[in-house]
């Protein structure tokens, strides 16, 4: 059974500990800024989760907690100063923020070269044209996944199920620069299951509980669940685990799968802005 398992545990765990021999024998001292605006109890879950992660690893972590009635112009004058700090080297805005703040204009706010989430528009041209210094943090774990278990991408055929600026498409384009050959699915997809019958890698990022199921999966294919679902207050994926087992040749569990990679391409991110920012 366990060979089967892609134990995004353990990856993440191999990996951080890398960055953190790299952080102390590099005698490097990356800072990592978070802000968070209003108190959405899942998003302050998430950023103490970055905070112990960069802790852990020897990277400093500064939180910015701000009132959710905060002016738009407040946080983007927050965004300057950190831009301009020499002292920061990631900037990272939580989502969501609330309604009266304008996520975009946030994004565009942050420079390219601190925006470790990679959501500004030109990292996200540079991702699109393949000359890329920062991956979104879950599609980057994904490809790591992959590569952590040598399984091949090139010639596959990868169906992503979902076309989210931060999983789907960013995944998608990933996947196309390691030559494989990509079919991006979404609501408005006819004939999903014949489509997801022919991956080598199915991915599934739609967040819907057992939405994957056996008669989409192809003998053989890696699966890979990005979902993240609450059933009877118990967390799950997309993919009806049970159900396809057989099927598969290698499947991420949910939890310990896909979820901890998340938070550890964060920390790989603040390295290589550390990087960009000292490169001469
Ligand atoms: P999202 O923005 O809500 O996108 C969901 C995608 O699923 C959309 O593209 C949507 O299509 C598609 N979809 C919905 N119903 C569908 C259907 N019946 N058939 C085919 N496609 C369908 O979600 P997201 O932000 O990408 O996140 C997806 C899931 O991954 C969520 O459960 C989220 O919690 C999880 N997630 C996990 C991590 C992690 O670290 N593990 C990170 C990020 C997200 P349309 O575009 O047509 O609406």
């Amino acid at each position: 059974m366990t060979e089967k398992i892609i134990d995004g545990k353990a990856v993440s765990e191999s990996v951080r500990e890398k960055i953190r021999e790299h952080i102390v024998s590099s005698e490097i001292s990356p800072s990592l800024a978070v802000i968070i605006v209003g108190d959405d109890p899942a998003s302050k879950v998430y950023v103490r989760n970055k905070r112990t992660a960069c802790e852990k690893v020897g990277i400093r972590s500064q939180i910015f907690e701000l009132p959710g009635e905060i002016e738009e112009s407040d946080l983007l004058g927050l965004l300057d100063t950190l831009n301009r700090c020499d002292d920061v080297n990631g900037i990272l805005v939580q989502m969501p923020l609330p309604h009266h703040i304008s996520s975009k204009k946030i994004i565009n706010a942050i420079v390219p070269e601190k925006d470790v989430d990679a959501f500004n528009p030109i990292n996200v041209g540079r991702i699109v044209s393949g000359d890329y210094a920062f991956v979104p943090c879950t599609p980057a774990g994904i490809i790591k996944l992959l590569d952590y278990y040598d399984i091949p991408i090139s010639g596959k055929r990868c169906v992503v199920i979902g076309r989210s600026d931060i999983v789907g498409k960013p995944l998608s384009l990933l996947l196309l620069h390691r030559d494989a050959t990509v079919t991006v699915c979404h609501s408005k997809t006819r004939d999903l299951n014949d489509i997801c019958r022919e991956a080598d890698i199915l991915i599934s990022a739609v967040g819907k509980p057992r939405f994957v199921t056996s008669g989409m999966v192809k003998d053989g294919a890696v699966v890979i669940d990005v979902g993240i679902n609450r059933v009877d207050g118990r967390l799950c994926g997309d993919v009806d685990f049970d159900g396809v087992f057989d099927k598969v040749s290698m499947i991420t569990p949910v939890p310990g799968g896909v979820g901890p990679m998340t938070v550890t391409m964060l920390l790989q991110n603040t390295i290589t802005a550390w990087n960009i920012q000292h490169s001469s």
